[in-house]
């Protein structure tokens, strides 16, 4: 892809080529011989005999002193002190100091058009997808083909018969499954503009419109403020099951229900007016209209009672009679989840005009021991990975056991936060190790143990050319 985008890089020969000396545009500025200003700051020169150049500013002062000196020129002419006489300017025409030169400011490079050419197949996002996220091989691939989908129609004819349906995706998952994660890499890898939101900040505010089209705001801040990359990008909206209709209250819930109707519009395609380089509209920013049609929206959400709703319904589908033996079965389905359908969705309470606008709906896994393990280590930027590298600029080799893995992982389970609990679990024990290793260059290589991830022991310290079994406990 990189040969593909160089290759557009190239400008075609016959613009490339050299200008004949005469037709070059002028490589220095002018300058008001009154106030010297340099043209890019004091607008259009007039242009005067003897290569002099003046400012309209400029030239209107001194018509304006004509004016209210409200003299014809003999009489200015007469009346003038004797110390003062008027200025003959082709007088002046070898008398001009040198003009300061300052090189006209390049003009920016045409930008390059975003086309279908610079989305990948399917099948090449998902391999790009594996080398950063573990497992989820079906929600990888349900968003490969729907990303790819989504570009075709952006790029097909508007005047075509057939309208490709726009690929809007609703992610479910639990906490720290990689939802957000899975949007980061998708739009790292496409090179496009991304905004992540939580829906929970769109029901704060009081004049939903406005809030709920800030989102657009933050698009187009990403894209830095160039309106047709962000009409290309990507919205990632979190925690979207907690703008549901609330269920079995009494109180008339309003706030969720409106945010979801509000959204509508937006998910489907309209040009909203948004603030350029600021998140909120006043008098003293400018507005800019940004079209909605072409950004993609992927929502996300834990739905945590999701499954009980799959259950009762996997469980009404079931016979009667047998109804006591299933509802076990279920509860030990822990990826209950992809098996959820629009019906349930409607039940947790989405509306159906919003679901409608979201077609491609997935689930993704919940995290098992293994997969913690593996997101430990093989990911492109995993965590492990990081750690060797800090310690290999101490020219000290860091190694875990595969106990201490797994105790790892165990711990990260118990905090039912998915992967997301890694990172702090490491920390806490790595600190002592980046801050005292440093302290001692006779040290070669550190051994995580299983003891030192459970607290039941310390790491194995091998000295340079010799190995010493064990440190000391930690505190
Ligand atoms: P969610 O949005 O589902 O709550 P995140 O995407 O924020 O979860 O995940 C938290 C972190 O966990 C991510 O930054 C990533 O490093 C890691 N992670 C989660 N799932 C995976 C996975 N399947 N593969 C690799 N890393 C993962």
């Amino acid at each position: 892809m990189s040969e593909e985008k160089e290759t557009r890089d190239k400008v075609p020969s016959e613009t490339s080529g050299e200008q004949p000396e005469d037709k070059k545009p002028e490589e220095y500025e002018k300058y008001c011989f009154m106030c010297k200003r340099p043209e890019s700051k004091a607008g259009k020169m007039i242009e005067l005999p003897g290569n002099i150049h003046v400012c309209a500013d400029c030239m209107q002062k001194s018509f304006d002193t004509m004016q209210n000196i409200n003299l014809n020129y003999n009489d200015l002419m007469k009346n003038l002190p004797p110390n003062i006489s008027m200025i003959d300017l082709s007088s002046l025409r070898n008398q001009i100091p040198p003009q300061p030169k300052v090189k006209k400011k390049e003009e920016k490079k045409e930008k390059k058009e975003f086309s279908i050419k610079d989305i990948p197949p399917p099948h090449k996002i998902k391999e790009q997808l594996d080398e950063y996220v573990i497992g989820q091989e079906q929600a990888k691939k349900i968003m490969a083909v729907g990303v790819y989908n989504h570009y075709k129609r952006v790029f097909s004819d508007p005047g075509d018969d057939v309208e490709i349906e726009k690929s809007n995706m609703l992610m479910i998952g639990p906490t720290g499954s990689g939802k957000t994660y899975l949007v980061q890499t998708l739009a790292r890898l496409l090179d496009v503009p991304l905004a992540i939101t939580d829906a929970t900040s769109l029901t704060e505010a009081g004049y939903i419109g406005d809030d709920i089209e800030s989102v657009v705001s933050k698009l187009l801040a990403a894209a830095d403020n160039d309106v047709e990359r962000a009409q290309h990008g990507i919205i990632f909206i979190d925690e979207i099951d907690k703008i549901a209709k609330k269920k079995n209250t009494n109180q008339r819930d309003v706030s969720g229900e409106a945010v979801q109707q509000g959204m509508l519009k937006l998910l489907e395609g309209s040009e909203v007016e948004v603030p350029v380089g600021a998140n909120s509209k006043n008098a003293m920013v400018p507005l800019t209209t940004v079209d909605t049609r072409n950004i993609l929206f992927i929502c996300g959400g834990a739905f945590p009672d999701l499954p009980d709703i799959i259950k009762e319904r996997l469980n009404k589908q079931s016979s009667i009679g047998f109804q006591a033996d299933l509802k076990d079965k279920y509860d030990e389905d822990k990826n209950l989840l992809m098996q959820v359908t629009v019906e349930d969705l409607r039940n947790f309470g989405m509306i159906p005009e919003f679901l409608g606008r979201l077609p491609i709906v997935f689930a993704l896994e919940s995290l098992t021991e293994d997969m913690l393990v593996q997101i430990l280590q093989e990911p492109k930027n995993a965590i492990l990975k990081q750690y060797r590298r800090l310690l290999e600029m101490d020219e000290v080799k860091l190694e875990f056991e595969e106990g201490a893995l797994r105790a790892i992982a165990r711990r990260a389970l118990e905090k039912d936060t998915g992967a997301r609990a890694l990172r702090a679990i490491i920390e806490e024990f790595m600190l002592d190790i980046m801050y005292e290793i440093p302290k001692d260059d006779t040290i070669g290589e550190v051994v995580i143990t299983r003891e030192y991830v459970e607290h039941t022991g310390g790491p194995r310290i091998i000295m340079r050319g010799q190995e010493i079994p064990e440190l000391g406990m930690r505190s």
